[in-house]
């Protein structure tokens, strides 16, 4: 018990304390009447001393204290029993505002000309109670969460705290799981390459390392998660913390999205080619009459006994020439109608653009169209998807045809390109046409699916040829011409991009 007799006014550098302590500071006589009140006093109850200094302490409690407050009082002056005297404990304030808050409360008494006072010492708690409520809850909700947290110890590497999400994901007990390290629930990486993988933390090179990896259950199915480790400090220990998503339905969306494209990359295909039909029938009639007139000399020869042998060696060799060019109709038909996954290699573009406007050569009264090719010669390869680009190629080609279509004959040139982009490693392709133009309007709207400006259009073409430049990592956009009519470009990366 603090038995001590004070004189306040007395001692000035107790008046300083007082006046400066982040501790309430209140006095009252044994009336319960409030005698000083302190500038913290002031902050934690929102009163200012002139305002409580003469009035009863009770103005400071909430019910029940109040009623309670003078039986307090009165027991301890009649029976000497402390309560609250000497020892502090916590209690319930009443602020000006009507708010009440959780306080710490110790109480002193003293005597002044033989008069018995009490002080109040007061800690606001309100803050404090808050930061530990909320620690704690975050705390719960963290365990609780559904997302894997791992804290594993940084030389170790073993587990020293899972939360509830991982030991639920991966079906492991509590004490099966803190035997294990990172690298035991993850099949895709060995302790070394683990290692290898959080040595930037260790070193202090990055703060944080991402990956997407797969997480293996006791029962030995697996899991894609995406993966975030940071370092921390844990029970006075460095160690990692490792959050981890299960990531299965973003998989499945996307692959589900994979599969939408690529059935709508093949519904695109597949219209394109009906239109092309009248096209392709030509290209393959035209060997197949050739390879029967063929056929009807050589017989003719036979049948008159003129059995030169190298004029029918030279019939068969054009039999043979009519019905390759055939063949590739039909394969590049095949190709172009067969369900693709993506496949990214080395491709020369030159070529895939050459190919390509052969195909378009294809396309109904193609025949009125003049194609300038303007290719840069020993070009890096770039790492694409050949069909996919193909189709590309032929979307911007068969659009700068149509927006021709109307044209007077000289301007039915459409110009092809291809060249390097020295600084950013990319190969550039642009088709430029004389045709109709862009206009203001339609300009913003042109890669957006369903946009068309024309009759039979499906407006799916070039929302296409973007998702698919987009996958590539490319850029797709069109300028206008000088003269007349509008050039697309596209970028790719080119092989040079990954030898850095
Ligand atoms: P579609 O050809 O079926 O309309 P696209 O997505 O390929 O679908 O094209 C969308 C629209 O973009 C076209 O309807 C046309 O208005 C415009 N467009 C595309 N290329 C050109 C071009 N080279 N010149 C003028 N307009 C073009």
């Amino acid at each position: 018990m603090v038995e001590s007799v004070i004189n306040l006014a007395a001692d000035s550098r107790l008046h300083a304390i007082i006046e400066t302590a982040v501790e309430g500071i209140i006095s009252i006589n044994k009336d319960g009447i409030i005698q000083s009140f302190n500038p913290a006093a002031e902050k934690i109850f929102l009163y200012s001393a002139n305002e409580v200094i003469g009035q009863n302490v009770k103005l400071l409690m909430p019910t029940p204290y109040q009623q309670a407050h003078d039986s307090y009082i009165q027991n301890y002056l009649s029976s000497g029993q402390p309560k609250i005297i000497g020892s502090g404990r916590e209690v319930k304030g009443l602020r000006k505002d009507g708010t009440e808050f959780p306080m710490w409360l110790a109480v002193a008494e003293f005597y002044e000309s033989n008069q018995q006072y009490f002080t109040g010492f007061i800690r606001d708690l309100s803050t404090e109670k808050s930061y530990f409520e909320k620690a704690s809850n975050l705390e719960h909700i963290l365990e609780r969460s559904l997302n894997e947290i791992y804290i594993f110890d940084a030389e170790t590497l073993r587990f020293i705290h899972v939360n509830q999400g991982a030991l639920s994901n991966l079906k492991f007990t509590r004490e099966e799981i803190l035997k294990c390290t990172p690298f035991d629930i993850n099949p895709e990486y060995s302790k070394e390459q683990f290692e290898a993988l959080i040595d930037p933390l260790k070193n202090g090179d990055t703060d944080k390392v991402d990956f997407c990896t797969v997480h293996c259950r006791k029962d030995g199915t697996h899991y894609p998660v995406e993966v975030h480790i940071e370092p921390t400090e844990y029970e006075s220990k460095n160690a990692f913390v490792a959050i981890i998503l299960d990531i299965t339905k973003r998989i499945e969306a996307q692959e589900k999205a994979r599969i939408n494209q690529e059935r709508l990359l093949h519904m695109d295909r597949v219209s394109m080619l009906g239109e092309m039909a009248a096209g392709i029938a030509h290209e393959i009639n035209q060997p197949l009459t050739a390879i029967s007139s063929y056929a009807n000399a050589g017989k003719r020869r036979i049948d008159a006994d003129d059995l030169d042998q190298n004029k029918l060696k030279e019939l068969f060799e054009k039999i043979s020439f009519s019905s390759h060019r055939a063949g590739d109709v039909i394969a590049r038909l095949r190709m172009m109608l067969k369900p693709h996954r993506k496949q990214a290699v080395y491709v020369a573009i030159n070529k895939l653009i050459e190919e390509t406007i052969e195909l378009s050569k294809t396309d109904t009264n193609s025949f009125d169209y003049e194609f300038n090719i303007h290719l840069t010669k020993n070009l890096p390869l770039v790492v694409a998807d050949s069909v996919q680009i193909q189709q590309v190629i032929l979307n911007l080609i068969r659009n700068a045809m149509d927006a021709t279509a109307y044209e007077e004959k000289r301007f039915k040139t459409i110009s092809v390109y291809s060249r390097l982009l020295e600084q950013e490693k990319r190969i550039q392709v642009s088709i430029e046409d004389a045709g109709t133009g862009i206009n203001e309007e339609d300009a913003d709207q042109l890669f957006n699916p369903f946009f068309t400006t024309k009759e039979s259009g499906m407006g799916i073409g070039l929302a296409i040829c973007h998702s698919i430049i987009q996958d590539h990592s490319g850029r797709i956009w069109f300028t206008k011409n000088k003269d007349k009519g509008v050039t697309f470009h596209f970028t790719l990366p080119t092989a040079l991009e990954n030898e850095e």
